[in-house]
């Protein structure tokens, strides 16, 4: 696979929406690697392996909280939305640190319940 290179030129792909790419990430082929025709096949191979590391993805989402999979979901979707361009990396950046700050307050959340299950454990033994 070639090494792709951040330079001023764009991906010459189009994305589903019609619209150009706007990857700077381009290889020689100038396109990103979502679009350059010479790796097709080393995307199908990491579309199989990315199938099988999904599967533990999803294992692994089922565990978290709900609001914080939901969470993941639209970081997820950013971070492809920013690749192809249709979201700035402003607007990323933005949603990731409300997305950090929406953890925060989920875990200080979980550790107060956790605090107060504790102390009322704890009453419970010293009223024995
Ligand atoms: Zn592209």
């Amino acid at each position: 696979m070639a090494v792709a290179t951040l330079s001023a030129a764009k991906c010459r792909g189009t994305r589903i929406d019609g619209k150009p790419c706007e990857s700077q990430i381009v290889g020689p082929s100038g396109c990103c690697y979502a679009h350059d025709p010479t790796v097709a096949e080393d995307r199908a191979k990491a579309r199989r392996r990315g199938g099988l590391a999904s599967s533990a993805i999803s294992r692994t989402r089922r565990l978290a909280p709900a609001a914080l999979r939901d969470v993941y979901t639209i970081l997820e979707r950013a971070l492809a939305e920013v690749h192809s361009g249709v979201l700035s990396a402003g607007q990323a950046t933005a949603m990731a640190s409300l997305a950090r700050a929406m953890c925060h307050v989920l875990s200080v959340g979980e550790m107060e319940q956790r605090l107060r299950s504790l102390e009322e454990s704890l009453g419970d033994f010293q009223s024995l």
